[in-house]
């Protein structure tokens, strides 16, 4: 590809709305440009790095036995009438009018498309199972679109649906999906974990989310540093066994903290350790008041409270229901001498404190010397609190470190939930009616695009690994006007495409302060430069990632090319 023509306009300074590194180097490198929030155009470079994650996925799609189709985008409401979703799925369904008044719906996934056709179309189980996937626009009406196309309103997805006689099969589908996942994260050169997710309203009962650790993301995700296990905080489960102190029981005490709330606070007034305080919250646990402990260097954690209890919402009390439940305020909070509308639930890192300091639901008191089951009574222990850096490894294995993580890929256990909603059965093998059971299975491939950037990027650009780079060499005369050295580009140029070499040549009659600079901004993975020494025919070679430099004789290049990108 010849530069002159090409459409990749760089800039040179960070543009002032992008806030990540991805953002800020997909603009500035020329791979996209935005039409609105959330909407993006792929310009050329851009498009080339999108089809190449494309036919990743399309290539372990296909080699897993899925078979790829295409459905509409426009999806009829009747449809997600039919299950249920027209109502639940709520303001993110981009929603629109024909002439005749009919509603419709851009579509943001397909179960309802996938299952009418294959009710429509699959009768016997013989047929099953079947996994059917596409590469298609998406479109969603985020409440917060941004940091580019990492979180856009109209984005490309590869969507895959498997539709199986029984849950044994579903298992085998999944494990599939779970595989060429595996693989398409691990050809896009990411770091990633497969983290268990918390199925919430879809219905299901096994998801996993597939992460890259990075620095931006919008999860946060606990991993073992020494082996594979990840979750995210929300769910991951703490495995410590607590060590008992055979320190004697002091006696309770009240005393004056004035202004002290927050465990900070409380523990450098007192000159006790964090982890010396109880932490008392307050919540409402599908309309009962719940007072839960924790140790005062640990974190509650709500989603695990919900489990505890099997709820249905958990929120934190407010300012009004903590001063009716307790008469006192937040900061002051504590489970001695609460009245037994409430429930006491306490970490299992509580059952072992001695002589602990805690709220004495009063303003500007504390308790001190509190003994656990001497003092109040809780009426269950459980794991109630996040995760921490530094925690065992719930595995058994390592410590537990912190990434934050984005979400590029999503396998989800449905069940018969759409195959019952929209009346999708087959014929098993005793001729009964039963409903298909189903998985569906998302990778966002723009998305997957920005986070392969946010990995693999320096201070100068970004720096492509091979598999999805857009063109591997990037060929610069230093100075296009010189007889020779244009010459010799021109003939590198034919003879490197002729061997099915993705070129980009930079053929402006530009300064090569600003051609290095572009180049090392695109981030091809070698860069060739012919210059001063074209008349000798040797030019210079230099390597992106590593930022090698050497020079190679013309009739070498080849070779040396072949050595570094394959
Ligand atoms: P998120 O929690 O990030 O909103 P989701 O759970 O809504 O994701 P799914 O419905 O499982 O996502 O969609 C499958 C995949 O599509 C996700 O794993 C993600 O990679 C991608 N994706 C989802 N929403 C967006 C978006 N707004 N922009 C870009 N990619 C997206
Ligand atoms: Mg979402």
């Amino acid at each position: 590809m010849r530069q002159n023509t090409y459409l990749a306009p760089t800039l040179r300074d960070i543009p002032s709305d992008a806030d990540v590194k991805s953002h800020q180097l997909m603009l500035r490198a020329g791979l996209i440009r935005q039409s609105t929030s959330g909407v993006y155009s792929f310009l050329p470079l851009g498009l080339k790095v999108l089809q190449k994650v494309e036919n990743i996925i399309r290539d372990e799609m296909n080699r897993s036995g899925a078979q790829e189709m295409l459905m509409p985008s426009i999806q009829p409401a009747e449809l997600w009438q039919e299950s249920g979703r027209w109502d639940a799925y709520g303001p993110e369904l981009m929603r629109f009018k024909d002439r005749h008044q009919r509603e419709f719906a851009l579509g943001p996934t397909h179960e309802e498309v996938i299952t009418t056709i294959v009710r429509d179309d699959i009768r016997s189980y013989k047929k099953l199972p079947m996994t059917l996937y596409q590469i298609q626009t998406k479109f969603r009406d985020e409440r917060r679109p941004r940091f580019g196309v990492l979180r856009g309103r109209e984005f490309l997805m590869k969507d895959a649906y498997s539709f199986d006689q029984d849950f044994e099969g579903l298992d085998e589908s999944y494990q599939k999906m779970f595989d060429a996942y595996t693989k398409v994260f691990t050809r896009c050169d990411l770091n990633f974990r497969a983290v268990e997710a918390d199925s919430g309203a879809m219905g299901g009962k096994d998801t996993h989310e597939f992460m890259v650790l990075s620095n931006v993301g919008e999860d946060t995700i606990a991993y073992s540093d020494k082996s594979d296990f990840a979750a995210n905080i929300e769910i991951a489960p703490v495995n410590v066994t607590y060590e008992t102190s055979d320190e004697e029981q002091a006696e309770l005490e009240t005393i004056d903290t004035p202004g002290a709330k927050t465990i900070e606070e409380v523990s450098t007034f007192l000159s006790v350790a964090p982890s010396d305080c109880i932490k008392s919250m307050l919540f409402i646990v599908d309309e009962k008041p719940v007072l839960a402990l924790v140790r005062g260097d640990h974190e509650v954690n709500d989603v695990k409270i919900k489990h505890h209890f099997d709820a249905e919402i958990v929120e934190l009390a407010s300012e009004e229901e903590t001063k009716q439940t307790l008469q006192s305020e937040a900061g002051f909070l504590g489970p001695i001498g609460v009245n037994k509308e409430v429930t006491v639930v306490a970490d299992h890192a509580v059952k072992v404190m001695v002589n602990a300091v805690c709220g004495a639901n009063e303003k500007d008191k504390h308790m001190k010397n509190v003994n656990p089951d001497r003092d109040f009574t809780v009426s269950t222990y459980g794991d109630l609190r996040n995760i921490q850096i530094g925690d065992p490894s719930p595995d058994g294995q390592g410590m537990i470190q912190f990434k934050e993580g984005i979400e590029v890929g999503h396998v989800f256990k449905l069940g018969t939930k759409y195959s019952e909603a929209l009346g999708a059965t087959f014929l098993n093998d005793q001729g009964k009616a039963k409903p298909m059971v189903m998985g569906s299975y998302g990778i966002g491939v723009s998305r997957t695009v920005a986070a392969i950037i946010e990995e693999h990027h320096d201070d100068d650009g970004i720096v492509w690994p091979l598999s999805v780079t857009p063109f591997h060499v990037h060929l610069i005369p230093v100075n296009i006007k010189q007889d020779d050295q244009r010459e010799l580009a021109e003939a590198l140029y034919d003879s490197l495409n002729d061997k099915r070499y993705d070129v980009l040549f930079d053929d402006r009659a530009e300064r090569p302060g600003v051609k290095f600079k572009d180049a090392d901004l695109y981030g091809l993975p070698l860069r060739v430069t012919v210059g001063k020494k074209a008349s000798e025919g040797i030019v210079e070679v230099k390597v992106r990632k590593t930022g090698e430099l050497f020079e190679v004789h013309k009739d070498d290049l080849q070779q040396t090319i072949e050595k570094y990108v394959g």
